[in-house]
């Protein structure tokens, strides 16, 4: 029996409201993946043409928008998983490409996880380049860190992070996450997003998950694969609702897009947004927010 495919994207949790232009790409970015659920094909392809639009756009904390880190560089972080065998493949910190999602679709074809390093940037050749940090965005950043006071409020603001799950013809799920970090991170620092079970986890048997929000709490919760297994008996709505005041409890902030086999899907954050959408029945809905878990 045929399964109706759905795919659920993010743009990232967050207090800044998300413009006009930042909805439209994800809507292209849902309609790039919902395509290729239509045609058949896996949700895990889906998740990576939609995730590449919104790297490509320059508009998210992702890909060609990814911040950079205090030292001027962007080192960008990324993770996919599928749920039927449990595969999966992520990088950390990759330096000088575009497309970290891709890479990370690399990996899971190797006998790895999660590369980083001289790893990540092995498994990326070819891909396409990032341009260095503009000049602007050089001067931008030092005038910021002269104003400590304003980083530690920026650090809350700028989230932006990316995600999608998906679920196929063949009722298989995928989920993916790719990021640039948070605002005024130390060099080397990584989050939740290339983290399986953290930023992003699917099994078939219980749901699909990626997260956006404050990487060093979604971590700490490994909030995705909680998610997942708080939908063994529940549905997506009340997991996500249960998982995310457990993160609240922490003090923590995020937002997440969760999606079961039987096609129930719940979009929640604790933040003021979270931009966000879904294509089913042939139709793309986009929004600045959803539910808030308070
Ligand atoms: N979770 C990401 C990180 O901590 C940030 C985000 O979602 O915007 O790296």
């Amino acid at each position: 029996m045929k399964t109706n495919p759905i795919i659920l994207g993010h743009g990232g949790a967050g207090y800044r409201r998300p413009g006009k232009k930042s909805l439209d790409v994800l809507a292209e970015a849902l309609a790039a993946g919902y395509t290729i659920l239509l045609n058949g094909g896996p949700g895990l392809d889906a998740v990576v043409a939609a995730i590449t639009v919104m790297e490509n756009s320059g508009l998210f904390n992702a890909g060609l928008g990814g911040v950079l880190q205090l030292d001027g560089v962007q080192r960008l972080d990324a993770s996919l998983m599928e749920g039927k065998e449990l595969k999966a493949g992520a990088v950390a910190g990759l330096e000088g490409f575009r497309n970290p999602i891709q890479a990370a679709r690399r990996v899971m074809d190797t006998s790895h996880v999660l590369m980083t390093n001289i790893g990540g940037r092995r498994i990326a050749q070819g891909l396409a380049r990032l341009p260095k940090p503009s000049k602007e965005s050089l001067a931008k950043l030092k005038k910021l860190l002269l104003q400590e006071k304003e980083v530690a409020a920026l650090y809350r603001r700028y989230f932006s992070t990316v995600g999608a799950v998906a679920l196929d013809k063949s009722g298989n799920l995928a989920a993916g996450t790719s990021t640039g970090g948070t605002f005024a991170m130390l060099p080397g620092r990584t989050g939740d997003s290339p983290i399986i079970g953290a930023g992003t986890y699917a099994e078939n048997a219980t749901g699909a998950v990626s997260c956006t929000g404050a990487g060093e709490y979604i971590l700490r919760r490994a909030l995705a694969k909680e998610t997942c297994m708080l939908m063994e008996g529940g549905t997506p709505a009340t997991a996500s609702r249960r998982a995310l005041k457990a993160l609240l409890c922490i003090g923590g902030q995020a937002g997440l897009i969760a999606l079961d086999r039987n096609g129930r899907l719940a979009i929640m954050h604790t933040t003021e947004y979270l931009a966000c959408g879904y294509a089913k029945g042939k139709r793309i809905q986009v929004q600045e927010r959803a539910r808030q878990v308070r």
